[in-house]
């Protein structure tokens, strides 16, 4: 089986494809949006400069000038330190899908606390998302948490439009988190409703669904630029956890993104066991390629290590969707469907992806605002937008 000599991506990658030296395309991608927004030099700080007095001057005589999601994880307390350092008016915003872990809810109160932030939750019914979760598993399809990053996306934009914001501020980075595989997974507002009409049960009511009309408004209409400052300077996670840990007390949860039960569902246990996916390759992928984790190490952890479940996840995760053996097993047992069994508004997308994106392009100010939009919510087409 060939793998990237660079990353530990393997030819089973959908949309994989390995050049004369046998580096993959994602690797290309990455080199190509390091060059984009000069992640880590100091033309990528001097435009990160920039942004960050246009977000001041706009937020000049409001009581916030930007809009932070947090979530208790590394990148989002971090990038909240930071942008305290700078001199930025940040209200932190969550989104709780009641499915935190302990450790996240108390990381957040930690770091807000001593960094005198502002927070703005928005919590879901909880018998609403957990009729939209097992609408996925009996759906048959991997994206069991679209629901919660979607809603987040939706969530801060409210809160933003609420307080008079112009500007969200994410801790993504594409270097630590690297590039989704085209075609994996797929998620949008529609996909989210369609799947629940079929097969959920209690009707959408609190659920801050992200329509594609709802998106339009927030970014087209609204303005509500995003920020990814981690695009432009160097971003290191266990760096990032060292400070929290001293600064904060803050606590590690042992993996991207397992700060929520249902994502530590949906990563360590049903996609890997039914779709024989292992979402590890995309961050264990992007630590060798920054130099964090040598090759050899992340190809033994990938290949002959399964992910780690927490003990007693499984069973909290039966009793909140009152899953019996049985049921479990049917659901883990049935046949594996994707995005393209339901409707979603790829297909519309993908007909007029360059019209929106030229129109977009057009209409607003920040040169990367737009395309950093797009890319959150259909990060499949990463590849499409790039020159
Ligand atoms: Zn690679």
């Amino acid at each position: 089986m060939q793998i990237c000599s660079r990353c530990i991506y393997d030819e089973t990658v959908t949309g994989i494809f390995f050049d004369e030296d046998g580096i993959c395309n994602y690797c290309r991608i990455m080199d190509r949006f390091i060059e984009q927004f000069q992640t880590g030099k100091p033309e990528g700080r001097n435009k990160l400069d920039e942004i960050i007095k246009n977000v001041k001057k706009d937020g000049k005589g409001k009581k916030y000038d930007c809009v932070i999601g947090v979530s208790g994880g590394t990148d989002s307390s971090y990038m909240l330190f930071k942008l305290i350092q700078w001199g930025l008016r940040p209200l932190a915003v969550h989104y709780d899908n009641t499915w935190n872990t302990a450790i996240a809810t108390e990381n957040i109160r930690k770091v807000l606390g001593k960094l005198n932030v502002d927070l703005y939750t928005y919590v879901v019914d909880n018998k609403e998302i957990d009729d939209i979760f097992l609408s996925f598993l009996k759906a048959g399809v991997p994206e069991l948490d679209a629901a919660t990053d979607l809603a987040l996306s939706e969530v801060m934009y409210r809160a933003a439009d609420k307080f008079g914001v112009k500007y969200v501020f994410e801790g993504h980075s594409f270097i630590t988190e690297g590039i989704s595989p085209i075609g994996n997974m797929y998620f949008d507002g529609r996909y989210i409703r369609e799947i629940h009409k079929k097969f959920g049960k209690v009707p959408m009511k609190t659920y801050p669904l992200m329509d594609f009309f709802a998106f339009m408004k927030w970014v087209l209409f609204k303005r509500i630029k995003k920020i990814r400052p981690f695009w432009y300077i160097s971003y290191s996670k266990e760096e990032a956890r060292e400070l929290l840990k001293k600064e904060f007390e803050w606590e590690y949860y042992g993996g991207h993104h397992l700060e929520n039960r249902i994502v530590a569902i949906q990563h360590c246990f049903y996609n890997y066991y039914k779709f024989g996916m292992d979402n590890r390759n995309l961050s264990l992928a992007a630590a060798v390629r920054s130099g964090i984790m040598k090759r050899e190490e992340a190809i033994d952890i990938y290949f002959n290590h399964p992910p780690y479940i927490e003990e007693g996840l499984v069973d909290y995760f039966k009793e909140r969707l009152s899953l019996t053996n049985e049921s479990l097993s049917e659901i883990m047992n049935s046949p594996c469907r994707t995005y393209r069994d339901y409707p979603t508004y790829k297909s519309l997308f993908e007909t007029f992806a360059r019209d929106i994106i030229v129109f977009c392009a057009y209409i607003t100010d920040i040169e990367s605002s737009i395309l950093t939009a797009v890319f959150a919510y259909w990060s499949v087409f990463i590849t499409a937008v790039l020159p």
